[in-house]
């Protein structure tokens, strides 16, 4: 097959050199927002194996991809994960290798995840209170997690990220004890704008949505920001505080739309390559991965041609926007 290109363009003329690969469905946690009580998760059978996980990222690095966000459900509880993240750390064209989790295997974890060359981080965290923490991730352990984000800053991972996201109801009081939390750490926080993807079980999002507007007034009432030069193609927007090196970052997929700037894809477990969070186009390349009539170099025309297909914008909580039903465990957060 000739004249595969070697960076991937879409339609509307936005390069996409980012990808948020997906290792599974499963997680140790039961986040209200991201899960019901009682999930169901995929039979083993529909879920990429390591090896398929391994193709699908190098041929996007092959792609022109320079960055690859390792995230699920909970990364680290999919089995051998670390030689997984050994082997995609371990290709030359890659930038960075990125993980999202939810800390709470960190302390046993941060140090090999360096060695293996995961160069950032980012932790979830939505309260510093035990008994709320419980409540809303349903199961799991604050002093877990805390301990989790002190293992990685003691492993030397820089700029690690805490993620939050703040809803009405359940923690919209911690904004400030949050931030402060971050300086104490000297590490970055950005606040995440709770996503209309798939129906939680425990309320109803348009209740609890608190705006990014409403999040960074509270911070500016004790501590005004100061905007930052750095941003990143994609959705964060950061700021400083007076005389800190640490950042605050918002990301306001509901009440701002930043799809202009989108340099990014998703790969699902199942090995669903979503073109937009909010939308549901997407193409199936397990099928290809497990056909086997067809190669690698397939699989790289798959992903070439799905570029067109890749939607202009989400429509979050337009008049016609139709929610996705898969929940963000299924996504790939
Ligand atoms: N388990 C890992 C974690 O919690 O960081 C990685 C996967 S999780 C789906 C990735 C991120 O998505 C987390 O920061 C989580 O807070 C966020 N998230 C999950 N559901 C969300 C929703 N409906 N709206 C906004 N953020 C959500
Ligand atoms: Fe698990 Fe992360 Fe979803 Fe919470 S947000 S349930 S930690 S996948």
């Amino acid at each position: 097959m000739a004249g595969l290109p070697d960076q991937l363009i879409d339609k509307f003329g936005r390069r996409i050199d980012y990808i948020r690969l997906s290792v599974t469905d499963r997680c140790d946690f039961r986040c209200v927002y991201c899960m019901t009580e009682d999930m169901k998760f995929l039979p083993r059978s529909q879920v990429l194996s390591l090896e398929e996980l391994e193709q699908v990222a190098r041929a996007f690095v092959e792609l022109g991809v320079k960055k690859i966000r390792i995230t699920g459900g909970e990364p680290m509880v999919r089995n051998n994960i670390m030689a997984l993240l050994r082997e995609i750390g371990s290709f030359p064209q890659l930038q960075e290798l990125l993980l999202t989790t939810n800390g709470a295997q960190l302390t046993r974890y941060a140090k090999p995840l360096r060695e293996a060359g995961v160069s950032r981080i980012n932790i979830s965290i939505d309260s510093l209170r035990p008994d709320r923490f419980e409540r809303i991730s349903r199961v799991g352990k604050l002093d877990r997690v805390i301990a989790g984000i002190d293992a990685s800053i003691a492993a030397g991972f820089e700029r690690i990220r805490l993620n939050s996201v703040i809803m009405k109801g359940y923690n919209e009081d911690e904004v400030l004890d949050l931030v402060e939390f971050a300086m104490d750490r000297d590490v970055d926080i950005a606040f995440i704008e709770e996503m209309p993807l798939g129906r939680p079980s425990d309320h109803e999002r348009e209740e609890t949505l608190c705006t990014n507007d409403w999040v960074r007034e509270v911070i500016e009432q004790r501590y005004p920001l100061i905007p930052t030069a750095s941003r990143t193609a994609g959705p964060s927007k950061y700021w400083q505080l007076n005389g800190r090196a640490n950042r605050i970052g918002f990301i306001s997929p509901v009440s701002h739309n930043f799809c202009a700037d989108c340099n990014r894809v998703r790969v699902t477990v199942e090995g669903r390559l979503l073109l937009c969070l909010g939308n549901e186009h997407s193409v199936d390349l397990r099928a290809i991965l497990r056909d086997p009539a067809r190669s690698f170099q397939d699989l790289k025309q798959a992903i070439v041609d799905a570029m067109d297909i890749k939607p202009e914008r989400h429509y979050f909580y337009d008049e016609d926007y139709a929610q996705p039903v898969r929940l963000m465990n299924m996504t790939g957060g």
